[in-house]
């Protein structure tokens, strides 16, 4: 395997000399930021790598089961696979199956899609107390994700509390108070529908360090919980008094979901209280400083905050006064951090790989888009943004990335010989197509494989019975 300067061949993304592009990660910054290499103009080959052999990582396993319309976008994925220049490389790890300065020799352009893997931490002596639980293991449960299948939750107790007032704590609200013959129908797990059947848990709180006008919800997810059938919604009027900063903050224009999601906190505010089998309460101004129990999580001790600064960057200060608030289960739910891959820089701080515009470092090559470029933020579309000005730097750093030194054919296959299976894009249609079988069984869009060596058996076993889908796709093949 000889390595060659790609200069001394045709222009780089010539249909002579393909600019070849690693892609991290098959969640939608993965996909949108192949989408538009694809759509470049240029002759662009991607290889996605994806850990697990399913993808679309958020889409399929972050999302809401009951939020169906958020991942109609795997519609546009699927037609970005379909390209004879995308190749689907899933089961392999990056920084394990096969190292980041293997993929440099062999791609000019390595571009980081990964996510945010990760639950920030609270860094409370007693946070790993069971029955104290990150949203990502709850959220990753209850999606049928591998990493996060064998999880127990005791829904046995009545309380239970959400630290955090952003998406995803509202997503976790609704899963435990929604009622559960209003799940059978979505594609949650039935691992988790099966537990969530037997759920005792009756009264939610979430529980915000900061005040109305700085929770992070987006208006229309606050607004849902509102809806839910037999479930109240809790807030109390006192913390809905806002002091001169929290006003000003409400008034500046771009801020309208702030003031809409206040709106709704005010509507609930004045709401008459009915009897009702469930009850969601908000909890603004308390920070947890500690969970108590012996064995097992049995209440966590508040702080009464204030907040301090400036409009936009008022932050929480303890008062001294603090409150105990008895509950059966905690779920931390503070946003995510990413995970250090070796051989790219990673700024620990904040959890994601330190850039400028998308570019890792000083050096063309290495590139990051999605979460793991800007942190947690934002909705599936963000992403595309995003992805979209990532992709314009890199291709913006053509020049460059000619000039690298890279092995003249595609070595991937080479360094990867030895890791098996490699599951191609035809054998994650297979394991779609069954899954659709078993959830229409089930009256469910899909019920998910939820265990790495069943989606291998699976895919083992159709490779032996069936014909390629896409022979093109397969690992090794030319594009
Ligand atoms: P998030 O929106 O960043 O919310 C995190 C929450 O945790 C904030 O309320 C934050 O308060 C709080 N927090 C952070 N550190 C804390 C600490 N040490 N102590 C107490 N509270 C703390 O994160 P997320 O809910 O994980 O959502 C991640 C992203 O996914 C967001 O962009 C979200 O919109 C998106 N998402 C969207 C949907 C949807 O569109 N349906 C669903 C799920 C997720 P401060 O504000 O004070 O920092």
């Amino acid at each position: 395997m000889n390595s060659v300067t790609s200069d001394a061949l045709s222009a780089l993304g010539s249909p002579d000399n393909p600019l070849r592009v690693a892609i991290v990660g098959s969640g939608p910054s993965g996909f949108y930021a192949a989408e538009a290499l694809l759509k470049s103009g240029l002759t662009v080959q991607v290889d996605m790598i994806e850990r697990l052999p399913v993808p679309f990582g958020l889409v399929r396993f972050g999302v809401a089961p009951d939020h169906p319309k958020l991942k109609q976008c795997t519609a546009i994925f699927d037609q970005v696979a379909q390209s004879s220049h995308f190749r689907f490389i899933g089961n392999v790890t990056v920084g394990r199956d096969i190292s980041v300065e293997q993929l440099q020799h062999t791609q000019h352009a390595v571009l980081f899609a990964c996510g945010a893997e990760v639950d920030r931490r609270l860094g409370l002596v007693n946070e790993y107390l069971p029955g104290s639980h990150t949203a990502t293991e709850f959220v990753g449960w209850y999606n049928g994700h591998p990493d996060y299948r064998e999880r127990q939750f005791d829904l046995s107790g009545e309380t239970a509390v959400i630290i955090g007032h952003g998406n995803v704590a509202i997503d976790v609200a609704r899963i435990l108070c929604k009622p559960v013959d209003e799940l059978r129908s979505t594609d949650i797990s039935a691992h988790a529908l099966e537990v969530l059947a037997t759920s005792r848990v009756r009264e939610v709180h979430l529980i915000g360090r900061r005040g109305p006008a700085q929770a992070s919800f987006t208006a229309k997810e606050l607004r849902e919980l509102g809806d839910l059938n037999g479930c109240e919604v809790q807030v109390s009027a006192t913390d809905l008094q806002l002091g001169p900063v929290c006003l000003e903050e409400l008034k500046v224009n771009n801020n309208f979901n702030a003031a809409k999601n206040v709106e709704t906190f005010l509507g609930w505010s004045t709401r008459a209280v009915k009897p009702a089998a469930k009850r969601i309460c908000f909890h603004f101004f308390q920070s947890p400083i500690d969970m108590i129990g012996k064995n097992h999580v049995h209440s966590i001790r508040l702080e009464r905050n204030t907040l301090t600064g400036l409009p936009f960057v008022q932050s929480p200060r303890g008062t001294g006064i603090t409150s105990e608030l008895e509950c059966n289960l905690v779920f931390r739910s503070i946003g995510y951090r990413g995970v250090p891959i070796p051989g790219v820089p990673f700024d620990t701080d904040r959890g994601i790989f330190p850039n400028t515009a998308g570019r890792i470092g000083t050096s063309p090559g290495l590139y990051a888009a999605g979460w793991i470029k800007r942190g947690p933020s934002g909705i599936i579309g963000t992403n595309r943004a995003d992805a979209v000005a990532t992709v314009q730097s890199l291709l913006a750093d053509l020049m460059q990335l000619q000039a690298l030194p890279r092995s003249g054919a595609d070595t991937l296959s080479d360094f990867l010989a030895h890791h098996q299976p490699v599951v191609s894009y035809a054998d994650w249609q297979r394991i779609d197509a069954e899954e659709r079988i078993r959830g229409a069984a089930a009256g469910k869009p899909r019920e998910k494989i939820t265990r790495v060596s069943d989606m291998l058996d699976l895919v083992e076993r159709s490779r032996h019975s069936m014909k390629p889908i896409n022979t093109a796709q397969s690992l090794g093949s030319s594009s």
